[in-house]
C-alpha cells in the first residue's frame, strides 16, 4: 500500500474545487482497504472514502486525515433463479458496468447510464434517474464495517434505500465502506420506458426500443441537460443536481400552491415526483431568479439545467457554498421552503 501526502482533491472531483488532502491511498483490493483503515487507527487520522467524485464539495482547506479512494476492480456474472447477477468492484466506473449489462442483454440499469461516479458510490444516495433507481436492482452490498472491523454481506432490505438515501448516508454514515456490490438483472429483459423525456424521444418508434437503444437516448437526453461528463464542456463541472426535490407535507403544499397562484404562476407536476409528494426543486430555483446560464462570478447555473451549479473557471469551495446559500435563502424567502443539498461536504 502506497501513502501519498498532500494529495489535491479538486482534480479527483468533478466540480474541481477543495485542496488538498493530508494522506491519501488508493485501494485496490479488500486487504489494501483493511490496512489503511489501520494506518488511520493508528496515526488518529479521520478517515474520508472517496470514489468517483461526483458527489462531493471538497473544502478549500481539504481534508486533515486520509482519503482512502477505492479503486477495487471487478466485474462477474453469473446466473441465479432466472437472474443474472453481477458481482462489480466498488472501484469500477458505473456507466462501464452498465454498458457490460446491456451489452449482455440484461435489463435493470439501463436508464442509469451516464451517471458519473463509481459502482461503490450507487449505494450510497440509491441513485436514480429516468424512472429506475438502484435499490430495485441491488441484491447485496459486501462492505467493511468500521465499527466492528470485519466485512460482512449486506442484503438489500438491510441497505435500507428510499428515494436518495440508504444507510451509508444517514443512520449509519461512515460506518461502512462498500467493496463490491451485486446486482441482479433480468436476461432478456425489456427497457424500463415510464419516464416522459424517454417516451416522447421514443414516440413515433414503430417498434419497441431495446436496451441499447434506451440506453443511447438516456445519454443524448442527458447530454441536453449537461448531465453526462464530456471534456470542455462547463456545464458539467458540477456535482449534478445540488439540491434534493423536497417532499412536502399537504399544508406545506397548500402554501406553496398559494403563493404560486398570488404570482399567476401554476407548479408543475410530473407523475413521478406527484407519486411521492415531491415539487421540483429546479423549478423553484428558476422561479426565485436562478435562471438557466445565471452567472455570479466563477459559479453559476448551468445553461442547461436549473438544478446544477457549476464551476466556470477558478471557483473555489466558498464560492460554491456562498452561491449555495443564497439560493437556499431566495428559495426560502419566496417560497417557504428549504433546500436540501444533494452532494456530500468534506472538510467543512
Ligand atoms: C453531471 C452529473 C450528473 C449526475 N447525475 C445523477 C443522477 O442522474 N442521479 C443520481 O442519483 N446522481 C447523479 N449524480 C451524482 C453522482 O454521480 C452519484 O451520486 C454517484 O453515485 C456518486 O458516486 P461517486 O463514486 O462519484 O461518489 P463520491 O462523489 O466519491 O462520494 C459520494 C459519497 O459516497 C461515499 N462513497 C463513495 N464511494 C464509497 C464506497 N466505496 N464506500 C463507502 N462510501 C462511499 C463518499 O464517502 C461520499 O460520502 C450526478 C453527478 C454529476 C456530476
Amino acid at each position: 500500500m502506497h501513502t501519498r501526502e498532500n494529495v489535491p482533491l479538486a482534480p479527483l472531483t468533478t466540480l474541481k474545487v477543495g485542496g488538498p488532502a493530508r494522506f491519501f491511498v488508493e485501494a485496490s483490493t479488500i486487504a489494501e482497504v483493511s490496512e489503511a483503515v489501520q494506518l488511520s487507527r493508528a496515526r488518529n487520522l479521520p478517515l474520508f472514502v472517496l470514489g468517483g467524485g461526483s458527489n462531493v464539495v471538497v473544502s478549500d482547506s481539504g481534508w486533515p486525515g486520509l482519503v482512502l479512494k477505492i479503486a477495487i476492480p471487478g466485474i462477474e456474472e453469473r446466473n441465479h433463479d432466472g437472474k443474472s447477477l453481477f458481482e462489480v468492484g466498488a472501484g469500477e466506473d458505473w456507466d462501464k458496468f452498465v454498458a457490460r449489462a446491456v451489452a449482455r442483454n440484461c435489463a435493470g440499469v439501463e436508464c442509469l447510464s451516464g451517471i458519473p461516479g463509481s459502482v461503490g458510490g450507487t449505494p450510497v444516495q440509491n441513485v436514480g434517474a429516468y424512472g429506475q433507481e438502484v435499490a430495485e436492482t441491488i441484491q447485496s452490498v459486501l462492505a467493511f464495517d468500521l465499527r466492528r472491523g470485519q466485512v460482512q454481506e449486506l442484503c438489500s432490505e438491510a441497505c435500507g434505500f428510499s428515494y436518495r438515501t440508504s444507510i451509508f448516508n444517514s443512520t449509519e454514515q461512515g460506518r461502512f465502506i462498500i467493496l463490491r456490490v451485486t446486482y441482479a438483472l433480468d436476461p432478456e429483459g425489456k427497457p424500463r420506458m415510464q419516464y416522459a423525456d424517454l417516451k416522447k424521444y421514443f414516440a413515433g418508434w414503430g417498434e419497441s426500443p431495446t436496451l441499447a437503444q434506451t440506453r443511447d437516448a438516456v445519454r443524448t437526453i442527458r447530454a441536453t441537460k449537461g448531465m453526462l461528463i464530456s471534456a470542455g464542456d462547463e456545464d458539467c463541472r458540477s456535482a449534478g443536481s445540488f439540491f434534493k426535490n423536497p417532499v412536502l407535507s399537504n399544508e406545506q403544499y397548500r402554501t406553496l400552491a398559494a403563493r404560486a397562484e398570488a404570482k399567476n404562476l401554476q407548479i408543475p407536476t410530473y407523475p413521478a415526483l406527484d407519486a411521492m409528494k415531491k415539487v421540483s426543486a429546479a423549478w423553484l430555483v428558476e422561479h426565485s431568479g436562478f435562471a438557466k446560464g445565471y452567472g455570479r462570478g466563477s459559479v453559476g447555473i448551468s445553461r442547461k439545467h436549473a438544478l446544477a451549479i457549476v464551476n466556470r473557471g477558478e471557483a473555489t469551495a466558498a464560492d460554491v457554498v456562498a452561491f449555495k446559500q443564497q439560493i437556499q435563502q431566495r428559495v426560502e424567502d419566496i417560497w417557504g421552503i428549504h433546500l436540501v443539498p444533494e452532494p456530500v461536504f468534506v472538510g467543512f
